[in-house]
């Protein structure tokens, strides 16, 4: 069975997997919400024959679906939570489904459909072949909280794997080998005094006032931070009436940066601004870590494999309906944004794409820059992990958009979502049938953390 054979096997399961995908992406579930999704990738799958397995009652949303026996164990990742407020049809213009409803502006759905019809492919060919291996589905939650994959770990959900794969929809079709913020979340939360505040104003000790002396001191750290740093924040309590010095204020900050140590350095500098406010108000100052990620950890044994894939299989092709679509889409967005996107990656001289058709270059694919963040990123910390991209979206359209929403929810993503479907089955094909690969990716993998092990971002 050649890897043509196995491209063209997801071209028969095209509808069903294409099914899933329409269903979760016209039923979308918020983070830790998403029980209906999981459900119906663990239906499908136990019909596929794979094994299911829970992560754990804490986590009834998280689990794996296994099917072989045997070395190299391949985990794909699947994602399938969506983001509140991005209701939106398939359509040029703004028209949400529901009212500030929730909405597939990430392509969650595309991205565990994918990971669906590689790990049916897969599955086909241990199946046909007897060859050794073992294929493993992981269903991952909440990753729009930067939380699921953490918990999964710490839970001993990824024991025994050898090593990842991963994508995400977006709107260039591009193998990267670094990407992803790594991030804190932290909660502030001051205590101070309450008292009327004309009648006895000398007598209270405002919590809010801790968070704005808080504030002030964050964005005086800003320049005494690396660049590539992000710092932000919202109050998520100010306290009630005018009248009522508050006893009691929040906010909520996101600490972002390449490196994970930067991440820790910062937060450590961050902490001491908030006991600087508390000393400066008489307040009393408590923080919670909602979570934390890391950043991508390279390997170049992958990412050379995953460009290689994209390369060998055809990028898909557009019907002038389709490319009517795109534009439209397109032309909704600012067109100097989306002029400064394109022209990092496509010669001026060439006429001005409406989606990415052909491959980056792995010269050119390091100016797509993805400075969000994802949990994905701690699972390349625990075992060799790839990443890569492809165009789901009109070129320009960023994620977490409703024109994000509506791309996914058409036939550009269903093309975006097969062909990394194709992708990760031609990586897991070679995989399988080269145990040097696995074995050097491993090798890199172990040099690359010899010095810098994993350490959960969450406390126990
Ligand atoms: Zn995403």
């Amino acid at each position: 069975m050649k890897k043509t054979d196995l491209i063209r096997y997801l071209d028969e399961i095209g509808d069903e997997v294409n099914q899933v995908n329409l269903e979760i992406w016209n039923r979308p579930e918020l983070s830790g919400e998403e029980a209906k999704s999981a459900d119906l990738y663990r239906k499908v799958l136990s019909k596929h024959g794979f094994l299911i397995r829970e992560v754990g009652p804490e986590m009834p949303h998280a689990f794996i679906g296994e099917y072989g026996s045997g070395s190299p164990v391949i985990a794909v990742l699947a994602e399938y939570d969506a983001l509140p407020g991005l209701s939106q049809a398939v359509d040029t213009k703004p028209n949400p489904v529901a009212k500030h409803g929730p909405g597939h502006g990430c392509g969650h759905n595309l991205l565990g459909a994918a990971a669906l019809g590689a790990a049916l492919a897969v599955k086909k060919y241990l199946a046909d072949t007897g060859k050794q291996g073992t294929i493993r589905f992981y269903g991952c939650p909440e990753e729009e909280f930067l939380i699921g994959k953490v918990k999964m770990i710490k839970a001993g959900a990824f024991e025994g794997c050898d090593l990842a794969l991963s994508w995400h929809p977006m709107n260039v079709n591009a193998a990267l080998e670094s990407a992803y913020l790594a991030n804190n979340s932290i909660k502030f939360k001051f205590h101070g005094i309450s008292a009327h505040a004309a009648q006895s104003p000398e007598s209270g000790r405002s919590a809010l006032d801790a968070v704005e002396l808080m504030n002030v001191g964050a964005n005086y750290l800003r320049e005494h931070v690396i660049d590539d740093a992000r710092i932000h924040y919202t109050i998520t309590n100010a306290g009630g009436s005018p009248n009522i010095i508050p006893e009691e204020a929040e906010s909520w900050y996101y600490i972002r940066a390449p490196h994970r140590r930067d991440v820790e350095s910062i937060t450590a500098r961050l902490l001491k601004i908030a006991e600087g406010a508390a000393l400066m108000t008489e307040t009393r100052v408590e923080h919670t870590v909602l979570g934390g990620c890391y950043h991508l950890l390279p390997n170049s044994v992958l990412h050379e494999l995953t460009y290689k894939n994209m390369t060998e299989i055809d990028p898909p092709s557009y019907t002038e309906q389709e490319l009517e679509f795109a534009r439209a889409l397109q032309e909704s967005l600012d067109p100097e944004l989306v002029e400064g996107e394109i022209q990092k990656f496509i010669a001026l001289d060439e006429e001005k794409p409406c989606i990415h058709q052909g491959v980056l270059d792995p010269q050119q694919a390091k100016s797509v820059i993805v400075s969000g963040s994802s949990d994905s990123g701690d699972v390349s910390w625990i075992m060799p992990m790839n990443l890569f991209l492809t165009a789901a979206w009109p070129l320009g359209v960023p994620a977490h958009s409703w024109q994000a929403t509506a791309a996914s929810g058409s036939s550009l993503g269903t093309k975006g979502m097969h062909y990394a479907a194709q992708i990760l089955t031609g990586i897991a094909y070679d995989l399988l049938n080269d145990p040097a690969l696995v074995a050097a990716a491993q090798a890199e993998f172990k040099d690359r953390t010899k010095n810098a092990k994993y350490v959960s971002p969450l406390s126990d």
